[in-house]
């Protein structure tokens, strides 16, 4: 597998200006002969099919759920970044970069990281522009807070319903392309296959998931757009329909998948609850904007209720060992000093999985409609979840798995291993190292959907014949139908004893508890071995009710976890072989005073993973990482 980044040389400040002046672009009345593929309607998927149908090409969509709004992207609170400094307190491109690139511990491509930053000022203006209702100031200027790792407020938001309202902006910029017949939507419709030919993605299989039935569709270029895999843990705080189905299957065919291990944990999520849970909830981090974390000094405090716990006896943990950054901390941080409170013994709540966000302060000093103003959908969410008021006790928050960071592999252009295959927004592993900031999720999503994609994917079908397309009914497609209907017929053959959420929350547990917040050779060593045993007992003794040629969920939920079961042990074995700490990712065996222990001699690169057919152990292969403008050093909050 050949990794070639294709980042600009020279100047990174005008890397992207000279990248964009040297593609070749397509005339625009031949833009129409070109089909594209855009699997997943999100913010990245709607953003790319969008803008690339706004140019004039000829785009068909596809999305699993009944409508493009109901993408995961909807569930995003708390904002979006971008380096506008509209507040005047020190914000630049430069620092927006600087700030990503330590934040993901220097596990991310300078190059790529400098043009998200540059490309995130566009974002907010094209957003604004097509009516998006982010917050305002006073005198009508755009509003800002704080997310994590940032010592600017460069968060812009709109309540704590962000992801919402930019994908309704999204969504209406696709309906306007669909209603022109420049897009062809397809929802309901999920991708079970990617066809490569002669060394070429020309197109995908679907299965309608209404009427089962199988179909495919060819096109000059295949765009990817379908989300993260944190869904592997079973329980997370993204939707439940998340997968890695489409990356997954795309890695088997040919394409490389980096850093599998990366994968965020999120310090403010409301504590498991109970046995019966398949879904967690986010508290978004604007919270720690005000909210301050703290568990009791002692122990023995741990029972109290938080109001009889005097002020001398609270352990304010995060403003301790970070004064510099405090309640703000990066996500790992955060979550790993909660985790280190918790295992020893002042955690709160049922279990003593939990700390508090505490609001008292910020409500006496501003007022409870002030902070109402901010948060109040947030704190109606906890209250209904959990039965208490968040204006009168403080909130009890756990890390839960929220992001992953890791993806299919992709160059400057966003092209995986395989030409005409490309990949943006949370399916690639992106620009966000080990570790990602709050609210540059949606940045990164939208500028590669937005502002990325439409020069790179013009710069390559400039070099596809326009009457290339592939033949939907030839043999590679065929061949591929085949396997597809092959592995759903035996999916429902093996009619066994256990349902595919039994064996999805087994995997689950086994991945936080081996792969989760600590990992070490032993944990990781277990996990697989585990993976594997259940991976086979899955196949032998799943459930699988209904039929092929109809709705049928419990099939849809058996191939998604039936990929899991193959992706986990990948991305184990990613964590295995990174004999090192770096941002998410904590090797207990590698670390210093309780803080990841960097090892840039031996893994300052990104691990790409190759298939190499069922049985065999996966290639990882390596692109080196480098640091000209960023210098390499150790992270540091305090
Ligand atoms: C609770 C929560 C809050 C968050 N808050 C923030 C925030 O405030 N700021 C921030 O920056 N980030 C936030 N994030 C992260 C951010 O929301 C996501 O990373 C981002 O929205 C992902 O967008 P996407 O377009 O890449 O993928 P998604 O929105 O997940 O869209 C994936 C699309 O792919 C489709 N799809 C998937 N698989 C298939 C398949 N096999 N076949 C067909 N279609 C398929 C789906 O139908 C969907 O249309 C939050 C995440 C969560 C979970």
């Amino acid at each position: 597998m050949k990794l070639e980044s294709r980042s600009p040389t020279g100047p990174i400040d005008t890397a992207w200006s000279r990248a964009k002046f040297d593609m070749k672009l397509v005339n625009p009345a031949n833009k129409r002969k070109y089909k594209v593929i855009v699997v997943g309607s999100g913010l990245a998927g709607g953003s790319t099919a969008a803008t690339l149908a706004e140019l004039g090409y000829d785009v068909a969509c596809f999305c699993f759920q009944d409508s493009p709004r109901r993408a995961h992207s909807i569930a995003a609170q708390g904002g979006i970044n971008a380096a506008k400094n509209y507040q005047n307190d020190g914000d630049s491109v430069y620092r927006l970069f600087y700030d990503t690139v330590k934040g993901g511990d220097f596990r991310s491509r300078e190059s790529n990281v400098h043009r998200l930053s540059e490309v995130s000022v566009d974002i907010i203006d094209q957003c604004a522009a097509m009516g998006v209702p982010f917050a305002r100031e006073y005198g009508g200027t755009l509003a800002n807070r704080s997310f994590g790792g940032a010592q600017v407020s460069r968060t812009f938001y709109a309540r704590g319903q962000t992801g919402q309202q930019l994908l309704l902006g999204v969504y209406s910029a696709l309906e306007r392309q669909i209603g022109a017949g420049k897009v062809k939507m397809f929802p309901r419709t999920e991708l079970l296959d990617v066809v490569v030919e002669n060394g070429r993605a020309t197109g995908i299989v679907v299965r309608d998931l209404v009427t089962g039935t199988i179909t495919s569709h060819s096109a000059h270029a295949v765009v990817l757009a379908t989300g993260g895999y944190g869904n592997a843990f079973f329980l997370s705080t993204n939707a439940k329909g998340c997968n890695v189905t489409a990356t997954y299957r795309a890695y088997k065919k040919g394409a490389g998948f980096a850093n599998p291990c990366f994968t965020q944990i999120h310090p403010t999520c409301i504590p498991v609850s109970g046995d019966y849970q398949s879904k967690l909830t986010l508290m978004s981090e604007s919270l720690r904007n005000d909210g301050r974390v703290w568990v009791p000094k002692n122990a023995a405090d741990a029972a109290k209720k938080p109001g009889d716990i005097a002020d001398d006896a609270r352990d304010y943990y995060l403003e301790r060992k970070y004064p510099a950054f405090g309640n703000l901390s990066p996500r790992d941080i955060a979550s790993r000093a909660a985790k280190e409170q918790c295992d020893d013994g002042r955690g709160v709540g049922p279990g003593g999985r939990g700390v508090y966000l505490d609001f008292r302060d910020a409500i006496q000093r501003e007022g409870e409609d002030k902070i109402a103003e901010k948060y109040g959908n947030l704190f109606e969410m906890y209250e209904r979840i959990t039965g208490e008021d968040p204006y009168k006790v403080p909130m009890r928050i756990y890390p839960a798995v929220h992001y992953t960071m890791g993806g299919l592999w992709v160059d400057y252009n966003l092209q995986t291993t395989i030409p005409g295959l490309f990949c943006v927004g949370e399916a690639n592993f992106s620009d966000h190292g080990a570790n990602r900031l709050g609210a540059s999720a949606l940045m990164q999503g939208l500028a590669d959907g937005y502002f990325i994609i439409s020069y790179t994917l013009g710069n390559y079908l400039a070099g596809v014949d326009a009457k290339s397309l592939a033949n939907p009914q030839g043999a590679a497609f065929k061949t591929s139908e085949t396997e597809v209907k092959a592995k759903l017929d035996k999916l429902l053959a093996i009619r066994g004893k256990r349902s595919v959420d039994s064996f999805h929350k087994e995997l689950g547990h086994t991945m936080w508890e081996d792969c989760g917040m600590a990992r070490s050779r032993e944990s990781l060593e277990r996990a697989i071995a585990k993976i594997t045993a259940l991976r086979e007992e899955f196949w032998a003794n799943v459930t699988v009710q209904g039929t092929n040629d109809s709705f049928n969920q419990s099939l849809e939920k058996a191939g998604r976890v039936a990929d899991f079961l193959e992706f986990s042990e990948l991305l184990c074995k990613d964590a295995l072989v990174r004999e090192e700490s770096c941002g998410g990712h904590f090797r207990v065996e590698h670390q210093v005073d309780g803080e990841a222990k960097r090892d840039d001699a031996s893994f300052c690169h990104v691990a790409v993973w190759e298939y190499q057919g069922e049985g065999n152990a996966p290639a990882r292969h390596i692109e080196p990482l480098v640091f000209d403008n960023v210098h390499l050093a150790t992270r540091s909050y305090k």
